[in-house]
């Protein structure tokens, strides 16, 4: 069985007093969480600060983003070796806010994530359509392009560490939240890509997130659907108390 995995995604999100804050919550109310593995993605800045409240605890640390390059003449930019510095340990790559504010390509997030696992850090690599890709029929042709130019540099074996986020763009930050069975549908065939791309054990292995405007509230119903092995939460992830209601329910969902 794969472990049910679900991480917060901060964005650009709290200031220095608050993330600590935020962060000391969190790991009051996982202390008692055995089943599911937890993550905070957290921004650049304050990496070190939760870093220090989450260490030797059942939470995560996590990036947001990173650059493709090693090192070099990249202004603003923050490398794989700096997090790791940091003791990150996850990446979230190719979010649709770096896809579609931020203008990053499919080859900028194939490159980051080569990037990321070369330097052993575990991706969470975001995928997912549009409103007018849903509306046109064309979310399976979008994520099936995704899928292939993202990975077309990552092989099998690196596949273990690798978790995959399936995120309908209308669905994050919205309120408006995908459907259990539509976000089953784009899991299965998510699956159906990779036992392709690599084979039916790797597709089988690779946990699948959804994220897209989870909350407490619709979280049990997500969960019950096999194909969804845990979140990514965006907004729900800035009160302790919703984050843990969501794990809480997730679990519940499994009789976990
Ligand atoms: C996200 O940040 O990846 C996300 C899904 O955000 P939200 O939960 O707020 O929709």
């Amino acid at each position: 069985m794969r472990k049910p995995f679900i991480a917060g995604n901060w964005k650009m999100n709290t200031t220095l007093s608050e993330a600590r804050e935020l962060t000391q919550d969190l790991v009051e109310h996982m202390a008692s969480v055995e089943l599911c593995d937890l993550a905070v993605c957290v921004p650049f800045v304050y990496l070190f600060a939760v870093g220090e409240i989450v260490k030797g605890t059942k939470i995560v640390l996590g990036a947001q983003n990173l650059h493709w390059e090693e090192k070099g003449a990249f202004t603003g930019e923050v490398s794989a070796a700096m997090l790791k510095d940091f003791g990150t340990d996850l990446v979230i790559i190719g979010h649709s806010e770096r896809r579609h504010i931020m203008g990053e390509s499919d080859e900028m997030i194939g490159k980051k994530l080569r990037r990321a696992l070369d330097a052993g850090l575990r991706p969470i690599l975001c995928l997912g359509e549009l409103l007018e890709e849903r509306e046109a029929g064309t979310t399976e042709e979008v994520l099936r392009r995704q899928l292939e130019e993202d990975f077309k540099n990552i092989k099998g074996e690196d596949m273990a560490s690798v978790t995959i986020a399936y995120e309908p763009v209308w669905a994050i930050g919205t309120g408006r939240t995908a459907t259990p069975g539509q976000a089953a549908e784009a899991h299965e065939f998510i699956r159906h890509l990779l036992a392709g791309m690599y084979n039916s054990a790797i597709a089988q292995d690779t946990r699948i997130q959804y994220g897209g405007s989870v909350k407490p509230e619709n979280a049990y119903d997500l969960f019950k659907e096999e194909e969804i092995d845990g979140f990514l939460v965006g907004g729900a992830s800035l009160s302790a108390e919703d984050f843990s209601k969501i794990v809480e329910e997730a679990l519940r969902a499994r009789d976990l």
